[in-house]
């Protein structure tokens, strides 16, 4: 059935509704998931840590340098 006379159309649409079926958007959201309240990052030497709840970055120093972190 795919694509007996079928041009363009029916199979842009089969592969388009494959592909976000499938869940790209499932398998992103996981991998961002952990990080959607974000990160703290030392503007001075770049050291990351992720975000606590309810401490805010600038409220944080940097283990390594002491600066003020900042949003990542
Ligand atoms: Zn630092």
């Amino acid at each position: 059935m795919p694509g007996g006379d079928g041009t363009g159309p029916d199979g842009q649409g089969a592969v388009a509704g494959r592909g976000r079926g499938r869940g790209q958007g499932r398998g992103l959201g996981g991998g961002f998931a952990r990080g959607p309240d974000g990160e703290c990052r030392c503007p001075n030497c770049g050291h990351r840590e992720p975000h606590q709840l309810g401490v805010p970055c600038y409220d944080r120093k940097c283990p390594k340098c002491g600066s003020p972190m900042t949003r990542a």
